[in-house]
């Protein structure tokens, strides 16, 4: 159960959620605690060629995959996905949470590319992380528990890359950071003995967005909804290690923090392609003037999107179920929370593109 308090408490009633962002998330996050070995168990033999990966031939025809299969339908808040594909349950740099339902792991060919490639460059230049795959969406789309999006196959929800008190990264979980990006893998919220400190790993966590930001794709990220501070954080390390300025500049438009403070996960949004507009696709504010320019290129108009007030809703976690759920949690615990009450409110910042 776990992090669903943390998660359950910094969120807001689903009705009064900002249109584009999540009604109430529930990041699963917890890691189990790896296991043990048993003292009976003999030690394991060492092949002597490693096996070959199963997955690797499903991860080369989806990389091969042209963005024509998948179709976008809607939007993110009430659309819907055909011909979507499962992001792998592993890959070069990343993993899909094992916490997560495997059913909610289908999206665009764009978004899933997207995803694996980004995580892959990760992998190649700052070895030694991995990035964490929370939800995608249905393979048809539609409503899925715990979101208020995450229904026409553009959504997706990624953990920090983290590290541990010792700088050495630590297998990512949905801990909330605060301003100083310091957390707590708390694991039994009774129990002060088992807490794990962790921090945000900046240079990982910075790349994986630059090569979002960097590729050249039909469907580019739309949004990324990230808690104010972590934001301001990136920027810093982005411009202090001299990282692109367009790209600093389309991460600073790009990144917003919706009322879910969304300081333990980044959700990214991608836009339509091109492709799938004349086919109903819609695209939810902003659509920025460089969109629009590309956009004429390809001879397509962006399709606003409409609202359907009477969509259906998944069931979600209200904040007195999380509580409740969680069961006792330990004075540190609380003292967390309470401090998060201080960043869980979104921010007016001013910015162009975020309101
Ligand atoms: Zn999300």
């Amino acid at each position: 159960m776990l992090l669903v308090v943390l998660a359950g408490c910094g969120s807001r009633d689903p009705g009064a959620t900002a249109p584009e962002a999540d009604a109430v998330e529930v990041p699963e996050p917890m890691e189990p605690t790896a296991e043990e070995p048993s003292e009976t168990a003999a030690p394991a033999p060492v092949p002597l060629d490693p096996a070959p990966d199963p997955l690797q031939a499903e991860r080369e025809a989806l990389l091969a995959m042209d963005g024509s299969r998948s179709t976008s339908h809607g939007g993110p808040n009430d659309g819907s996905l055909e011909g979507a594909v499962a992001l792998p349950l592993r890959g070069p740099g990343f993993r899909f949470n094992p916490r997560r339902s495997t059913d909610a792991r289908f999206g665009t060919v764009e978004m899933v590319q997207a995803l694996m490639a980004a995580a892959a460059r990760v992998h190649e230049e700052l070895p030694g992380g991995e990035l964490t795959i929370n939800d995608l969406g249905y393979a048809s789309g539609g409503p899925i528990p715990h979101h208020g999006s995450h229904r026409a196959g553009r959504d997706v929800d990624t953990l920090f890359y983290l590290l541990g008190a010792d700088g050495e990264p630590l297998p990512s979980v949905g801990a909330p950071l605060d301003p100083a990006g310091e957390g707590t893998d708390y694991r039994d919220l009774a129990v002060p003995a088992d807490d794990v400190p962790l921090r945000i790993d900046l240079p990982r966590t910075w790349l994986f967005v630059q090569a979002l930001i960097e590729q050249e794709s039909a469907s580019p990220v739309q949004r990324i909804f990230v808690v104010e501070h972590l934001r301001t954080m990136l920027l810093d390390h982005a411009r202090q290690h001299g990282a692109p300025a367009l790209v600093i500049e389309r991460f600073a438009d790009l990144t917003c923090q919706p009322s879910y403070p969304h300081d333990d996960h980044f959700h990214i949004r991608f836009f339509c392609s091109a492709e799938d507009i004349p086919d109903g696709c819609e695209d939810s504010a902003p659509i920025y003037p460089w969109r629009r320019a590309d956009l004429r290129e390809e001879g397509v108009r962006p399709v606003p999107h409409r609202p359907r007030p009477d969509r259906p809703m998944a069931p979600t976690t209200t904040d007195e179920e999380a509580r409740a759920a969680a069961g006792e949690l330990h004075p540190s615990v609380t003292a967390f929370l309470e401090r998060r009450e201080a960043w869980s409110d979104a921010p007016h910042p001013g910015r162009r593109w975020c309101r």
